[in-house]
């Protein structure tokens, strides 16, 4: 029977852990969050961040910016929040306008303060890691992409083996892939990365243990890149019309990018989209800004 990697479970028992580890101290973790404009869908990621927190007793200040501001005006800000020592952690909500270069802005965080772990001083340390040919004791302890942190967590405490297997991870990007990618190879995994221009697909697919979707792409992964055995990490979110309601409107829902009812006859095991690898980032997040403020002791 395949097993359902339940990723809404497994965030639940990492609040309590994290509720536990606040309560112990006397001031609070506090995550700034940086909004640009007013995207809907930010709006929703905010408000499960603001409630995750909420939750283990962590703090969460929003600053809505508008969209008119300079790339030097919303730097000044962010550094304005590095100096706090009031303040732990600090996102730039994604997507920011294209008036803005994310590049500077996401250097512009203290990386011990960067819980997204976008700066390149932390993407340095990932790329660095495990370390082979240095001593890590000399290597500053760095934070990880929420989304890719949290797949790695959601396959380690459903107990699946990562040393010397083979796994695909599909898409390439910088939030994404490239860090999933590289976390799992310090896990000791052989990984492979497949982007838009990869040809044959399944066959590639077939012949990896572990497969991790990440291209935002509905019914990508079908079954004719599956085998018996595999484990399936689907990070897609694609809304997809459902059916109609009875006054002829067209509902939407939430999938992924692997054919879910194809897939659970085949393989081993599989995480749900919704309640697979979405809690896992909002509960990642809040590890890193836990390990943030410990960084900033
Ligand atoms: P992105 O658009 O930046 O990257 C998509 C990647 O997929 C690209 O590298 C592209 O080359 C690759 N790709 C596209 N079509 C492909 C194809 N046909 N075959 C192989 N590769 C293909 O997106 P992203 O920010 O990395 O996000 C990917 C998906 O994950 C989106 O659906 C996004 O909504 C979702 N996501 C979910 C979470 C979560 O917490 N659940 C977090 C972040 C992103």
């Amino acid at each position: 029977m395949v097993k359902i990697l339940d990723g809404k479970k497994l965030s639940g028992e990492i609040a309590v852990e994290l509720t536990s580890k606040i309560a112990k101290l006397k001031i609070k973790p506090v995550l700034a969050i940086i909004q640009i404009g007013n995207n809907p869908e930010s709006n929703s990621y905010i408000g499960r961040k603001k409630a995750y927190g909420e939750k283990i007793g962590a703090k969460v200040h929003h600053f809505a910016l508008p969209n008119s501001i300079s790339n030097n005006s919303l730097i000044k800000f962010i550094k304005e929040l590095n100096e706090r020592k009031d303040i732990h952690g600090i996102i730039v909500q994604l997507p920011i306008p294209k008036t803005l270069n994310k590049y500077e802005i996401m250097e512009a965080i203290d990386y011990k303060k960067d819980v997204d772990g976008l700066n390149s001083k932390n993407t340095n340390i990932l790329y660095e890691s495990p370390f082979e040919n240095l001593d890590p004791k000399k290597i500053p302890k760095g934070l990880v992409p929420a989304t890719a942190k949290g797949i790695v967590t959601l396959l380690k405490k459903n107990n699946i083996a990562l040393v010397g297997k083979k796994v695909l991870v599909v898409g390439r990007s910088v939030l994404v892939g490239k860090p999933t990618a590289l976390l799992l190879t310090a896990e000791n995994a052989t990984v492979t990365i497949a982007h838009k221009h990869t040809i044959n697909l399944p066959k590639l697919a077939k012949e990896n243990d572990i497969i991790i979707s990440a291209a935002g792409k509905a019914g990508l992964i079908g079954k004719n890149c599956l085998r018996k055995g595999q484990v399936i990490i689907d990070v897609g979110t694609n809304a997809v019309a459902g059916p109609k309601t009875l006054e002829e409107v067209t509902k939407y829902k939430m999938v992924g990018d692997v054919d879910f009812e194809a897939a659970k006859k085949i393989v081993s095991a599989i995480s749900p989209v919704p309640g697979g690898v979405g809690p896992m980032t909002v509960t990642s997040l809040f590890e890193n800004l836990f390990e943030a403020y410990n960084l900033q002791k």
